[in-house]
């Protein structure tokens, strides 16, 4: 019966209220910005990851508009039917040659993305090697493509290389995020690489939090520690700093290729609206040319972590526009988060499964839409909520 079923979801759902563990959604009644309207008030906001303050710049805006005036709205099939249209194809190669790499292949998500390429390459017998705090979707993915998943402690390379020198698979894959999304911290992207070329492994880089915001222009990871090979996927997104949606992959044209025969997540499924990729390559632009906004968000982060004057928490050690501050267990960080927002600033409480149990967090994001003001505002906030919890 119907009504047992819904019961036991019901169950379960309670239990999770219990534990401080109930999400749920809030609604934005303007643009994505610092200053945002959701549930009916103001609020000033540190929970975006459009970094560079892209989302409603009006150069994208106007490019989303002619781009929807000249190709229309939907794209109505799949790259491989007639829904590949000339914006993807330029997007693709602007891409490519943005981040130094010989092709490109546009996906619809991130999430999309990083299925298409994991479940492409990698099957039963093989071997996927993934950092603990990887993104949920590299993780999903690897489960999803059957082959053998191995997760090793937080950058610890030294676990990696003993997991690989151990590993007999004839395929092997090493996925990481480049920033890691909840704790903001680097990859060590030249040790991996090595290993990488020493067990003739595959480094498949999720650079979704890089992408626009590390490197000379914004032009991501590879460019951040100056390496480059032909045995790197690269994976960034473009909902994040380039302020619009989808993502896409870079590599060795011939892995390109491979994509396109065998990422289902690209195969089977509609084409981004082509509009969206006119607005992108826009975006590409500003990225590439305004190295001031990366510097003013770079100035911001030393703002706030030079004016935090904590005992309890603290600022994970991060360089990049993600600086989570600790809290600890999840009631704790929920309460917190609530009394930022009796002060109408939104930052919300990240907590298990999304981290590990036991470090539920404030994820603070940065961006270049905030003012000096906007981030003096939050530093007293969170000195004062100190001293009160
Ligand atoms: C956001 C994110 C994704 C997913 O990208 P979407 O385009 O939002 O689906 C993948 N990996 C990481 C590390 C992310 O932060």
């Amino acid at each position: 019966m119907t009504e047992d079923l819904l019961a036991g979801l019901q169950a379960e759902l309670d239990q999770r209220k219990q534990q401080g563990l109930l999400r749920r959604r809030r609604v934005l009644e303007s643009a994505q910005s610092s200053h945002i309207q959701v549930d009916g008030r103001e609020v000033l906001s540190f929970c975006s990851n459009d970094y560079l303050g892209l989302a409603q710049h009006p150069r994208l805006i106007a490019a989303l508009q002619q781009g929807a005036a000249s190709a229309g709205v939907g794209s109505g099939a799949s790259h491989l039917i007639t829904g590949h249209h000339h914006y993807h194809q330029q997007l693709e190669q602007a891409l490519a040659a943005f981040v130094g790499l010989p092709a490109a292949l546009l996906f619809s998500t991130g999430y999309m993305a990083n299925f298409g390429v994991i479940t492409a390459l990698m099957g039963r017998n093989d071997a996927i090697f993934a950092d603990k705090l990887n993104h949920a979707s590299l993780n999903d993915a690897a489960v999803l493509s059957r082959a053998r998943l191995y997760r090793y402690a937080h950058n610890d390379v030294a676990a990696l290389k003993k997991l690989l020198q151990a590993s007999q698979a004839p395929r092997k894959l090493v996925a990481v995020d480049a920033v890691f999304s909840m704790d903001g911290d680097l990859a060590p992207v030249p040790q991996l690489l090595a290993l990488c070329e020493q067990y003739n492994a595959w480094l498949l880089l999720d650079d979704a939090h890089g992408f626009g915001v590390l490197g000379a222009q914004g032009r991501g990871v590879l460019h951040h520690f100056n390496v480059n090979s032909n045995r790197i996927i690269y994976m960034a997104t473009l909902g994040k700093a380039a302020g619009v949606a989808g993502a896409f992959v870079a590599a060795d044209a011939v892995l390109i290729d491979y994509l396109l025969q065998q990422a289902r997540t690209y195969i089977y499924t509609t084409a981004s609206p082509p509009a969206l990729a006119a607005s992108l390559l826009e975006a590409l632009k500003i990225i590439e040319q305004e190295d001031e906004r990366r510097a003013y968000l770079q100035a911001l982060i030393a703002t706030l972590k030079s004016g935090l004057k904590l005992q309890r928490w603290q600022l994970l050690d991060s360089a990049t526009a993600i600086q989570p501050l600790m809290v600890g267990d999840n009631h704790s960080a929920t309460q917190l988060s609530e009394y930022l927002l009796q002060q109408g600033i939104l930052v919300p409480a990240i907590r298990p499964p999304t981290v590990p149990k036991g470090s539920a967090r404030l994820r603070i994001t940065l961006s270049a839409a905030h003012s000096v003001d906007d981030v003096q505002r939050l530093i007293a906030a969170l000195n004062r909520a100190e001293s009160r919890f």
